[in-house]
Formats: C-alpha cells, structure tokens, sequence
C-alpha cells in the first residue's frame, strides 16, 4: 500500500500556548492527519490538512451505534532535541485488534505509523520540553455511513489529532485514592472490554462521578459477573506488591491490554522480580494487606505512566498502602520508563522510534 501522504496548508498558524497552561488534551496543534475507507477503494485518500470540524451526516453509525476504535501515545522530546515515540508498533497492532472486535476493516500498521511520523514532523514546534511534558497522539477510527440500519458500516474515516500535554504529575508523584466499585461494571468476557473503544469509557462515567462524589480519584473495577476479582482502574491497568513478588489481573478478555502494563512486566522480569500475572480476588488484595503484606499498588497508562494508589476503599474496608506515599519499586519504574522516552537512559531494549524531523519534513515539501 505504498501510497503517499498529500498535505494542504493552513492559511494561518494558531499561537503556541505557554508550557503553564497544557494540561491534558484541551489544545490541538494546526494540522490533522485524515484518511477515508470504501469497500471499493479500500483505506485511501491519506492526508494532512489544517485542523478542524469535519462535516458527517447526521444518520453517520458512529452517532447511533457507535462503530469507534481509538488509540492514545506520545512523541516525546530529548535533551538534544531529537523526537522520540515508544513503541508505536504496540498500539498499532492494538489498533488492529481493536478494529477485528469492533468489525471496522484492519489498517496497515506500518503506515499509520509513517502518516503519525510525518504529522509529529511538521507540527515538531508544538512539542513541548519541560520534563514530563509531551505530544499526545490520538489516531480514531469511526464508522460514516448515513444508514440506520443496525449493520457495519460500509465507509470510515481515520483521524489522528495531536494535543500537547502537561506533565501529570508536578515535582514528585503523589499517590491516588481508589474507590472498589461493586455495583457497576467495566466490561464482560466476550464484550468489548479489550479493545479500546468509545462504549467502554460511556460506560464508566457514571461509576467515576460517584467516585469523584465519595472523594476518591478513580474507580477500581471488578469482574462482571461474581464482582470478585480485579480487572483495572479507570482508564489504567493495576500492580500490586505483595512482599518480594508483583501480581496484576491476568488479560482475560475484558481487560486492556496496556503498551505501559507490558513494558512493566518485562522491566520487572529483567530486574529479577518474581512477576505473576493471575487472578486476583479484591477479598484475598485486602486479607494481604491486613497482613501487612501488601507494600506497593500502582496503576500504568500513556498519560501517568506509573500512577501511585496510597489509599482504597472496598464496602467498609480501606487500606492505606505505603502510608499513603509513592513505593520505591513504583518510583524506580516511573524513572526508568519516562528515563527511556525522554532519552536520558539508554534504550537497550529497542523501545523507542525516532521522528526523522528533517527527512519527513522535505518529503512533504516535495
Ligand atoms: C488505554 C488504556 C489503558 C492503558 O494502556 P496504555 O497502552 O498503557 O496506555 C488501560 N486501561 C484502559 C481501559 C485503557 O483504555
């Protein structure tokens, strides 16, 4: 599918917004990636053009029946200036798996990450370079055809938009506080939990608001059907230390496979971490933790990397973990991973991708 990118000019470029006020995907850079899919033509017409509303018709599938896939990464910048993405091969082949549970036809993966590549590039002076801070990348695919009949949709568009972020955390990371849900759920085996996907999130807003009511910061969920054992928290995947080994939800179908849960696990195995990847009952989590057993939980995710819980709360019980400050272990993480995107440790591992800023950018002018 060797086909080239074309790229249409803004008329003007917005204002660059002060690294104090970033925050999280309230700022979007000039320029979006677009491309369309007919069953005809396949995925064509790949394009860069100037950021902003996109015109669909109201029938669209995405609006009724939500036919969506998304993805979430960053293009970081190093001390020497250079532009670093870790391990887009990872959500791109999520993408895929993503689209075969959603029925929206497979992309192809080396391309999206050339098109994502190629964006980074031109929009290279948005990307911020205070620690901690970053270029989010948001590829989405969404169903377009003005049909309401409940049927795949025939037509896609796949967009990929860029906001800078702020750094998550300030100076130092502080820990969470988790609220057990025990009444809603996130996901069942055989639904759509695994893949990344609008419906999953619509589902969760109303567990997180009565969270956020109860004074906690985000939900930790159960398993759909005995409300027993441990699936994720929020939008990130879950670690707990228990003594000298880590345990976290084996992927059983309605969990997520995190890019971030993975590069933990195989950090840890390299460390020489006892790692078990397993079924986790919230009754057996809390009896550890009466038994002083517990010592680190952290959640992983793109956007905190490595999320601290100091606090949570299951029915009447609440455990204060690591009283309440950021573990070692969840600190020696955080440095190591956000060492390797920012280019200040060595990648050994082959984690990263470099944006060749100046290859990608002739290409376009061309
Ligand atoms: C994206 C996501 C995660 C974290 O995945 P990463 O690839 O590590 O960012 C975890 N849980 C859910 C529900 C998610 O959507």
């Amino acid at each position: 599918m060797g086909q080239s990118i074309t790229f249409k000019k803004a008329d003007h470029l917005k204002e660059k917004p002060g690294s104090a006020k970033l925050g999280f995907g309230k700022l979007f850079t000039d320029y979006m990636f677009e491309m369309d899919y007919s069953t005809e033509k396949g995925w064509h017409d790949a394009r860069i053009v100037p950021y902003g509303p996109i015109k669909l018709d109201p029938a669209a599938t995405i609006f009724h029946y939500g036919q969506e896939v998304f993805e979430g990464l960053k293009a970081y910048r190093t001390e020497d200036k250079r532009v670093l993405l870790f391990r887009p091969d990872k959500n791109m082949a999520r993408m895929n798996q993503s689209c075969d549970r959603l029925n929206i036809p497979k992309i192809d993966e080396k391309f999206v990450i050339k098109a994502i590549k190629k964006l980074v590039a031109i929009e290279e002076a948005w990307i911020p370079s205070e620690p901690g801070q970053s270029l989010y990348i948001r590829p989405f695919i969404i169903g377009t055809d003005a049909a309401l009949g409940v049927h795949p949709s025939a037509t896609y568009k796949l967009l990929i938009i860029l906001s800078p972020v702020g750094a998550y955390f300030g100076n130092s990371m502080s820990p969470v506080k988790i609220y057990v849900e025990d009444e809603f759920v996130r996901a069942v085996k055989g639904g759509v939990g695994y893949a990344k996907t609008a419906g999953n999130y619509a589902a969760s807003l109303k567990a997180q608001t009565k969270s956020e009511e109860l004074g906690f910061d985000q939900v930790l969920w159960l398993d759909g059907v005995e409300h027993k054992y441990i699936e994720e928290v929020g939008s990130m995947n879950i670690f707990f230390k228990i003594d000298d080994e880590v345990w976290t939800p084996a992927l059983n179908g309605s969990i997520l496979p995190g890019v971030t849960r993975a590069s933990v696990i195989e950090l840890l195995k390299k460390w020489g971490i006892k790692v078990k990847e397993k079924k986790v009952s919230v009754n057996k989590l809390f009896k550890k933790a009466e038994k002083q057993k517990l010592k680190e939980v952290f959640g992983t995710g793109t956007a905190a990397v490595i999320s601290p819980v100091g606090f949570l709360k299951w029915e009447d019980h609440v455990i204060k973990v690591a009283n309440g400050k950021t573990g070692k272990l969840s600190q020696k993480l955080y440095d190591t991973i956000t060492g390797i995107q920012s280019g200040k440790i060595e990648d050994k591992l082959g984690w990263t991708q470099e944006v060749k800023l100046q290859k990608e950018k002739e290409a376009v002018a061309k």
